[in-house]
């Protein structure tokens, strides 16, 4: 489904990932995991598509096209959801009038019609109990001074209403309580299934106390320096990064 290969990517002239693998399936969840600095978040904006990311080598293919020569909203419309670690406020925008355009947005590409307002504020009533969000959200402006809870949540909700095939989240360890961490979770668990997959890139084992992963992959200065399954994830949580580095250091 998604492939990456040797991507290296520079921001200011400044090599950030340098020649990283990765290949997930459908179906699978993958969490990165790795010290502050080595690399995540660069790798999820980049696959999101931000522009301050020059990407000088390598390639990644979403099932079989090439992922970085989509806009944001053609990567949206192939089905692939990338989710923001600030998401940004519109004021005056409602946040139902926002998740309607997106929703349409991608039935279009889809080849599928509109949908009828009736069915629209049905498919958003079910999405917003999903989620755990109270029906008052939506008439608010989107994201404008929503809390860290509610931003998830409402991040959490657009990934429920746009059924992504693939989904890359980056949570970090700022702001995010343990509530937040739930809530991604349990969005997650619920719409985990054979055909969609996971890229979740995060900090803290924690969150993969409640979402458990298929592969865990430690990123060490811009490469990925080991991959294994659950129980990375609990050595890592039990014995830090230092004995990853230290290996990755002797492979330099
Ligand atoms: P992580 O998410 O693993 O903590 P990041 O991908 O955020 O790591 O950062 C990797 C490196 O790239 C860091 O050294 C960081 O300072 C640098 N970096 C990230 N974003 C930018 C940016 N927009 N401008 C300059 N340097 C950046
Ligand atoms: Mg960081
Ligand atoms: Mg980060």
């Amino acid at each position: 489904m998604l492939s990456i290969k040797d991507l290296k990517v520079n921001i200011e002239d400044k090599a950030i990932l340098r020649g990283l693998n990765l290949d997930i399936k459908p179906g699978e969840i993958h969490a990165i995991m790795g010290p502050n600095g080595s690399g995540k978040s660069t790798l999820a904006n980049v696959l999101a598509g931000r522009e301050e990311y020059e990407v000088t080598d390598g390639s990644v293919t979403f099932e079989g096209e090439d992922l970085l020569d989509m806009d944001v909203d053609e990567r949206a419309q192939k089905g692939v959801f990338l989710a923001f670690q600030y998401p940004v406020e519109i004021p005056g925008v409602s946040t139902a009038t926002f998740l309607k355009s997106a929703v349409n947005a991608v039935r279009e590409a889809r080849g599928e019609e509109e949908l009828k307002s009736i069915d629209m504020l049905k498919l958003l009533r079910e999405k917003t109990a999903m989620v755990g969000m109270d029906q008052k959200f939506l008439q608010r402006s989107l994201n404008e001074g929503f809390s860290g809870g509610e931003k998830k949540r409402n991040e959490m909700l657009q990934m429920a209403l746009l059924e992504p095939k693939l989904a890359v989240l980056d949570e970090t360890d700022s702001g995010l309580d343990i509530d937040a961490l739930k809530i991604v979770a349990d969005v997650v668990n619920q719409m985990r299934d054979a055909n969609r997959s996971f890229l979740i890139v995060t900090h803290y084992q924690r969150l993969l106390n409640y979402i458990v992963p298929d592969h865990v992959h430690v990123l060490v200065n811009g490469r990925i320096v080991k991959s294994g399954d659950k129980s990375l994830a609990l050595k890592l949580e039990d014995q830090g990064y230092d004995w990853v580095k230290g290996e990755a250091a002797l492979a330099e």
